[in-house]
């Protein structure tokens, strides 16, 4: 039965940000990381980004292994004692442990009437059996219009397949942009090649002769060679449930990243933490919780406890138009908008009772420190204050 001063159940971004963390503190004692996946820890952004633009799949690992950490890959851990501080996997192994981090991310949500073949696009196997599938064909339906719909698409339109988009808001990106930019965006989708189907249901899938055959409510029948859905995810808190531990919409920790038991670390897209700035719980699916988050818990396992202050940002790719963002971007918030070119560059400003909320940075780069500050202003800030105040020179 394997010891380890520190466990990691999880094999993501977090978990080798956490390694790392660990190993900025204490650079001897033993790691253990269980993970789900065969693969050890990668970047996850560059699978629906740079690796469709000609990025090399070489550059997505992280080295973990070479951190001084035991990897048990291909295991999912089943079951946790935090009496005896045990966890159990699915294939019989026990590992006991003095720290344990819960990095256990999120599981996509999934169609009631997926076959079998619906890329749920999340891992690198879902990378690759894309990338094997746009080998052999080039129709291909995105079903969501969420981070995966509207990133994915553009990856497989800007390497020559057709893409037919479908999900149920009125527009790409409707949840978290204003309308007239969710608007925009699904017109230039269309402008390059992507049959944009919005407020459409997908209610099937059925394999013919002509490949699988996408059926809508009111919409037709589409004929494509590969089905990506990307309808959001749920936090994987079963694990942590079953073990008696504080759970509501994520792992609930505190300001140290610890969950209701003092041992037990969560940290990453299942933790859910608590924000000074925006004065509100979270929890935040992007590359730069996971960073932080891991390494912070990291360092507090292995002694070196600092509270986790910090406000993830996050960034996309739409074609050619990307942005970082910061804070909550809720389109039923009041709207400032500050465009330098309308739609191509500019600043826009979420607000609540004359605070800031979320700032996107549309095209503007090297401004998130900047929009942190604002969110952390006590205000008030009307849209007369807001306007021409980014990006600031650096
Ligand atoms: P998402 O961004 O939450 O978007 C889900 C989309 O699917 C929404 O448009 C949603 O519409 C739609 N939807 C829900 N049920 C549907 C259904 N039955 N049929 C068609 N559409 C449906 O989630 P995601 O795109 O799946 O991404 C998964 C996670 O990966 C997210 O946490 C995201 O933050 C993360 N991610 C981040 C990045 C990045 O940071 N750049 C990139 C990729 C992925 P409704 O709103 O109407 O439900």
């Amino acid at each position: 039965m394997p010891h380890y001063k520190y466990l990691i159940v999880g094999g993501g971004m977090t978990a080798d940000a956490a390694v790392g963390g660990i190993r900025e503190v204490d650079a001897e004692r033993p790691i253990g990381l269980i993970s789900e996946e065969q693969s050890p820890p990668y970047n996850r952004p560059p699978l629906s980004k740079g690796l469709w633009k000609g990025e090399a799949l070489e550059t997505i690992w992280r080295g973990t292994e070479k951190k001084g950490v035991t990897l048990h890959l291909g295991r999912k851990a089943e079951f946790l004692d935090p009496a005896s501080k045990t966890v159990r996997d699915n294939q019989g192994g026990v590992y006991t442990f003095e720290k344990l981090l819960l990095a256990t991310g999120v599981t996509p949500r999934r169609l009631p009437f997926d076959d079998g073949s619906v890329i749920y696009f999340r891992t690198l196997e879902d990378y690759q059996n894309l990338r094997a599938l746009t080998e052999r064909g080039r129709r291909f339906a995105v079903i969501g219009g969420g981070f995966i719909g509207w990133e994915v698409a553009a990856a497989l339109a800007m390497n020559g397949n057709e893409v037919v988009m479908f999900f149920p808001e009125e527009a790409i990106g409707a949840r978290l942009y204003p309308p007239d930019l969710a608007r925009f965006l699904s017109g230039y989708y269309r402008e390059k090649s992507v049959n944009v189907v919005s407020e459409s249901a997908v209610i099937g899938l059925e394999k013919r002769a002509q490949g699988t055959v996408v059926k809508t409510r009111g919409h037709g029948e589409f004929p494509v060679d590969g089905v990506v859905a990307g309808i959001g995810v749920t936090p994987e808190v079963e694990l942590a449930r079953s073990a008696g531990l504080k759970v509501d919409n994520g792992i609930i920790v505190d300001e140290f990243l610890r969950s209701t038991d003092p041992n037990i670390y969560a940290a990453g897209d299942v933790a859910n933490f608590s924000n000074s700035a925006l004065g509100s719980r979270l929890r935040v699916e992007h590359e730069d919780a996971a960073n932080s988050m891991g390494r912070e818990a990291g360092r507090g396992m292995a002694g070196e406890a600092s509270p986790y202050r910090h406000l993830p940002f996050f960034y996309s790719d739409l074609f050619d138009l990307g942005y970082e963002a910061v804070g909550e971007l809720d389109p039923h918030l009041e709207i400032v908008a500050d465009w330098k070119e309308p739609h191509r560059e500019g600043v826009v400003y979420y607000l609540r009772e004359a605070r800031v909320r979320g700032v996107l940075l549309w095209n503007v780069w090297g401004q998130v420190d900047e929009a942190r500050r604002l969110i952390a202003a006590p205000g008030p800030l009307r849209a007369a204050d807001l306007k021409g105040r980014l990006p600031k020179a650096q």
